[in-house]
């Protein structure tokens, strides 16, 4: 069908972009600088610039960082994390690369992030940090979970890979806690052309250790003075990434335009719609609506030549690698719900107004034809 709309169009945002890249990229070719590097500290400096942090250390991907935050902080063996059942698995996963057990609350309904309430709950005398995701984009509740980090003594690390440019009372995700994570995979809104990652912190000894973590735990060439990782950023990531952070702002703009002309053309739709939280400025990373007949609706729209994708079809506490964590279905039946029911429509900033209109049709074609409940 050629009015068919992607589910995502990466080649909309290069296009434009491409004389810039190759000649970001030409210059790292010039000078052989592949691995950390003058454009990685570049970099670094320009991104704690633009989300007014101390430090930014450049990482191989957003798994890395979280990886480098659960070690500089000292989480391992015996150890509890308490984080969201409804993420991408990375973030769970760096919990248990270090050997501590996840523990999972369960989400708000609206925003699909963490429940400060239930967090508060889970913690047992062996906590020691809350993990939190800004799911799809849309800042969690940092003040609460601030609160009970400083009320029971624990460190707070933010999963900011959706959430570049997102803030929360105008101060940037992924700066609240002691660790920001993010993502430069070239999914999400700034995106390498490859992996890419990189934590940050207002910090100095947090970040110190990361820097030689990521490059096999020294600061002095063969000298190693503890267990690390060859987590390094690359110079040609770096470099593509130094040319779109220019644009990420203008780029999150348009994802906030689109979200709203979908949220007006679908609002007479018996869809759940995504909201913004006050005091919450979200990155838009997706734009995602919920209905319990998710699966015809997402067959219907992709029969219909519309791109459409489910973050996430099943919850962490019920994945088969965290059958020994013990959990069963309906011990978090806020995430399980979403899981069955949210579907994720197209969403990227050259989505153009005809694009959009298109797929609110076929949307409300679906609940005219075989939507009726
Ligand atoms: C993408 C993503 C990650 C992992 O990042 P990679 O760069 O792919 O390793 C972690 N957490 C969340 C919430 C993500 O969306």
């Amino acid at each position: 069908m050629n009015d068919s709309v992607p589910y995502l169009d990466l080649q909309a945002q290069l296009r434009p972009l491409r004389a810039e890249l190759e000649a970001a990229i030409g210059r790292v070719l010039d000078n052989c600088t592949f691995c950390l590097g003058p454009e990685v500290a570049a970099f670094e400096n320009e991104f704690a610039q633009a989300i007014d942090v101390r430090h930014c250390v450049g990482l191989n991907s957003g798994t890395s960082a979280l990886h480098i935050a659960m070690r500089v902080l000292g989480i391992g063996p015996g150890d509890e994390v308490i984080t969201t059942p409804f993420t991408f698995v990375a973030t769970s996963w760096a919990i248990s690369y270090v050997g501590a057990r996840p523990v999972y609350a369960d989400i708000e309904e609206r925003t699909f992030n963490l429940d400060p309430y239930l967090v508060e709950r889970a913690i047992t005398p062996r906590t020691k940090a809350i993990l939190t995701v800004h799911l799809y984009g849309h800042p969690c509740d940092l003040d609460a979970l601030g609160e009970i980090c400083r009320k029971h003594n624990l460190a707070l690390v933010e999963d900011a890979a959706q959430a570049h440019g997102a803030k929360f009372k105008g101060r940037h995700a992924g700066t609240f806690g002691e660790i920001g994570c993010f993502s430069f995979y070239p999914t999400k809104n700034l995106a390498a052309c490859g992996e890419g990652g990189a934590m940050v912190t207002n910090n100095d000894a947090l970040a110190a250790r990361a820097r030689a973590l990521r490059d096999h735990g020294s600061t002095k060439r063969y000298y190693h003075d503890e267990l690390g990782y060859n987590y390094r950023m690359e110079g040609i990531q770096a470099a593509v990434l130094r040319v779109k952070l220019k644009h990420l702002a203008r780029w999150n703009t348009a994802r906030r335009r689109i979200a709203q002309r979908y949220n007006e053309l679908l609002a007479d739709t018996p869809l759940q719609l995504p909201c913004e939280m006050p005091d919450c400025e979200s990155a838009w990373h997706l734009y995602v609506v919920r209905h319990p007949k998710r699966d015809q609706l997402r067959q219907y729209l992709e029969t219909h030549g519309i791109g459409c994708a489910m973050h996430y079809p099943l919850p962490l506490h019920l994945q088969k690698a965290y059958v020994h964590l013990g959990y069963k279905p309906g011990d978090l039946p806020v995430a399980e719900r979403a899981a069955r029911e949210c579907l994720c429509l197209p969403m990227y900033p050259e989505l153009t107004d005809a694009q959009i209109e298109r797929v609110a049709r076929t949307v409300k074609e679906f609940f005219a034809t075989c939507g009726a409940v």
